[in-house]
């Protein structure tokens, strides 16, 4: 859909939807303008992959151009073109690389500069050739440790030598990727940091990229021309531990559907998974797994996770409130007990948001921000707070 804030709601009528998220293109704004100031002189590019991180790639690009973003990553050349009608001006990479030569008239129709990964993405796009001005742009993906994507130091070498003779393309960008860079005192962020600077004098010309968002914390070694961050713009935490410095952007609510008074000595959910030790309220909130609101962050009745033993809190009137026995595909229980008799159907129970931080929920679920983000379901309700409307 054209990026329009006046009219921006998607999916389900608001008053026939389970849930509903409000996603503050304000705060995106602002968190982009803050890596700006902090990686600067670098540039900063926004990572748009998976539909910007579940968000909506129509209403999130738009809003970084206007925040002053030029460059844009996706993973996938659809995803790429769906970029492009959002910003028309922007250099777009595709970080998944060349789909197969036949791809390379889709990308160059568009406009979107693989990320190439392996010899073969190579020698596909200097087969494609010139466009009439200039050879085609690209960027060129060297790994650095991960063991992800991307050519080796001696690939990249083979190609330079062989690019300076035919310029059969013009590599904008030589990038790679850090695999530790949440975990500041990782002595892989060094390594890989020092062997990215020894391969960049093999491209001395093109501008390199080294930095996803936990990079750009690691310090102004890391920043080189260009960094890409991703889940900091959408305001998860850029790195383990500490304050998060970034601002909440989205808010996930579910509605309460029912609040039922169960006795002390019953039991609730799916496994009679939730023993009540004491007389109990519980809200019913329309939300569950087919929403992208995971199973694992079940109050209990699911297998143990990772360092995680209570699960999930949603909150309430200005309450915390822990979630009751194992989530189901469409409701899942809280115990609202605290809340006296404030809890009332119709009313929206915060799943993450400014109350509940989307860290602590991902945590709650043994998962990452990241997977919490790139499953919301598309039964939500979705509200856009546009970049210069107060809430
Ligand atoms: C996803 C991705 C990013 C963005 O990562 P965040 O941790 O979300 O900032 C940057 N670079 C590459 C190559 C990626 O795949």
């Amino acid at each position: 859909m054209p990026f329009s804030p006046d009219s921006a709601h998607q999916g389900a009528d608001p008053r026939l939807a389970g849930g509903r998220l409000t996603i503050d293109l304000g705060a995106l704004a602002e968190n982009y303008r803050m890596l700006a100031q902090r990686a600067a002189p670098a540039r900063v590019a926004g990572v748009v992959k998976a539909n910007a991180y579940g968000l909506g790639i129509a209403m999130v690009v738009p809003t970084l151009w206007q925040a002053g973003c030029r460059t844009f990553f996706v993973a996938l050349p659809e995803e790429g073109i769906a970029a492009r009608r959002a910003a028309p001006g922007a250099d777009i990479f595709v970080l998944n690389g060349l789909f197969g030569p036949e791809s390379a008239p889709a990308y160059a129709q568009h406009r979107l500069m693989p990320v190439l990964n392996t010899q073969a993405d190579i020698s596909a796009w200097e087969a494609f050739g010139w466009d009439g001005k200039a050879p085609r742009p690209c960027a060129i993906h060297v790994d650095s440790g991960m063991n992800r994507l991307g050519v080796t130091a001696e690939e990249l070498h083979a190609f330079a030598h062989e690019n300076s003779l035919t310029q059969a393309v013009t590599p904008l960008l030589l990038m790679s990727h850090l695999a530790c860079a949440d975990d500041a005192a990782s002595p892989m962020n060094a390594r890989q940091l020092e062997s990215f600077q020894k391969v960049r004098r093999i491209l001395a010309d093109s501008d390199s990229s080294l930095s996803n968002s936990a990079g750009i914390f690691l310090g102004p070694d890391y920043h080189f021309d260009l960094v890409r961050p991703g889940i900091a713009l959408y305001g998860g935490a850029p790195y383990n531990g500490g304050r998060n410095p970034m601002k909440p952007v989205v808010t996930a609510e579910a509605r309460i559907v029912q609040v039922r008074h169960a006795r002390a000595g019953e039991t609730a959910s799916y496994g009679a998974s939730a023993a009540l030790a004491r007389d109990t309220v519980i809200a019913v909130a329309s939300v569950g797994y087919a929403d992208g609101y995971p199973r694992s962050a079940s109050g209990a009745g699911v297998p143990l996770r990772y360092a995680v033993t209570n699960g999930a809190h949603g909150f309430l009137h200005g309450k915390r409130v822990p979630l009751l026995g194992r989530v189901t595909m469409d409701l899942t229980l809280f115990d609202v007990t605290g809340l006296g008799d404030a809890a009332n159907v119709g009313d929206h129970i915060e799943l993450f948001g400014p109350n509940i931080p989307i860290d602590e929920a991902a945590t709650a679920a043994g998962t990452i921000s990241y997977e919490l983000l790139t499953s919301l379901g598309k039964r939500y309700y979705r509200h856009y707070v546009a970049a210069d409307q107060p809430q």
